[in-house]
């Protein structure tokens, strides 16, 4: 039997336990009994003994993320249970039996009880990516569970957490596969195909979060000249000229993502001349496209990472939106993102707000979006509502 430490909280610090909040804050903490290096399981009991729950422990503000609210042990049976609860989901709602989807996030850290992991499904290969030393330490075990819970459709797992984890831990991750090895980089979302770079790509290769979105793009897309800014690897660009879009143009700062776009545009609608992609700034681009398109999607990265940028990073939508609110065709439509997590649903509106009052253009909403099912929302846990989305329409 396995024993791990105890970390016991002060009076009255239960309560949001209690209410299945994953985390615990460092200074909810009274005393850990027995020691505690990062990464490593603990117990967490209330102040008169009560078991609380079981997790990972952490050096930071967030000192323990719990992943189970019951005493159970943390073995491979344990780590099975919660990727067949988490595959049942997809499989409920449809993801995974799509005949031209085989892309989806099997595992969306809070949203699936894992707090600090993320597995993105690509077609054969589960690309892990660990956000806490926890879950890291763990990674041959999680692997084994994949291959358990999804048997012959696994072909490889693919750690990807070397730039994710806490830099100031004392570990040393190398990127690589934990299972299997390379089979296919293709996948398909929606009757699109994608090559998707798990090793040298953002995030775990594929932005999976905006699928609906995409969909929801295509059906605005007939006859239109769209602007597809930040594009990556062409996502929205694809949905567009599905769509039967006229004009599709692709921009995107990393001349990377933009070769990536060129040769998806090869594999999907070779030598369509309705496409064009360029390696350009954003905010440079945008300065004039004087009424060149009626449809415009900006999809930024994450423009404030922590609580002290967000100011900035609001201004930053502001001056972003602004220039598409006021240069869009008349009657032009707008599909504007924030996928910062600490830019809340308001504040993102507020700023989308102030750029279009310096237009003076009448603007209404026709959309508000958020990200899919297969990123769910932990409802104890909000701060999981992390994608925004509006479309607006603007005269
Ligand atoms: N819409 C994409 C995902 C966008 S991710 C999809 O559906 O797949 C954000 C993208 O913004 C990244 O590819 C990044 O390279 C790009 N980017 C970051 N800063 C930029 C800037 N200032 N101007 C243009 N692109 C930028």
């Amino acid at each position: 039997m396995l024993k791990f430490s105890k970390v016991v909280l002060k009076k009255g610090k239960e309560e949001s336990i209690l209410r299945f909040h994953p985390w615990i804050f460092s200074g909810a903490i009274d005393r850990i009994e027995g020691t505690v290096e990062e990464g490593d399981i603990v117990i967490v009991h209330a102040s008169d003994d009560r078991f609380l729950g079981i997790g990972h422990s952490a050096i930071g503000s967030i000192a323990v993320r719990i992943f189970s609210f019951h005493d159970i042990t943390p073995d491979l049976a344990f780590w099975c249970s919660k990727f067949q609860a988490a595959y049942s989901l997809r499989h409920k709602i449809g993801l995974t039996t799509r005949k031209k989807t085989n892309v989806f996030r099997l595992i969306h850290g809070e949203g699936d009880g894992m707090p600090g992991l993320i597995v993105d499904f690509y077609n054969g290969t589960a690309v892990i990516q660990a956000h806490t030393v926890g879950m890291w330490l763990i990674r041959e075990l999680l692997a084994q569970a994949l291959q358990v819970v999804l048997g012959k459709k696994l072909k490889a797992v693919y750690d990807k957490s070397a730039k994710t984890l806490p830099f100031k831990a004392a570990i040393e991750p190398i990127d690589g596969y934990l299972l299997g090895k390379q089979i296919t980089k293709e996948v398909m979302e929606d009757g699109n195909r994608f090559i998707v770079d798990w090793e040298e790509g953002q995030k775990t290769g594929f932005f999976i979060d905006q699928r609906e979105n995409r969909k929801l793009l295509a059906d605005y897309s007939f006859g239109k000249d769209v602007l597809n800014m930040f594009c990556y690897t062409g996502g929205f660009s694809f949905s567009a000229m599905q769509g039967g879009a006229k004009l599709v143009h692709s921009v995107d700062s990393s001349a990377k993502a933009i070769e990536l776009t060129n040769q998806n545009v090869e594999l999907n609608f070779p030598a369509d001349t309705r496409h064009e992609a360029f390696t350009a700034d954003a905010f440079d681009f945008m300065r004039d496209i004087n009424e060149k398109y009626d449809l415009i999607v900006l999809d930024p990265p994450a423009f404030a990472k922590h609580k002290s940028a967000l100011s900035q990073a609001l201004q930053g939508y502001k001056k972003l939106n602004s220039r598409a609110i006021q240069q869009i065709r008349p009657g032009g439509v707008l599909f504007t993102f924030s996928c910062s997590q600490v830019v809340t649903k308001q504040n993102f509106r507020e700023a989308v707000f102030s750029a279009a009052a310096i237009s003076k253009r009448n603007v209404r909403i026709l959309h508000q979006l958020s990200q899919p099912g297969d990123h769910p929302i932990n409802i104890y846990h909000p701060e999981g509502e992390y994608l925004k989305g509006l479309v607006l329409y603007i005269e």
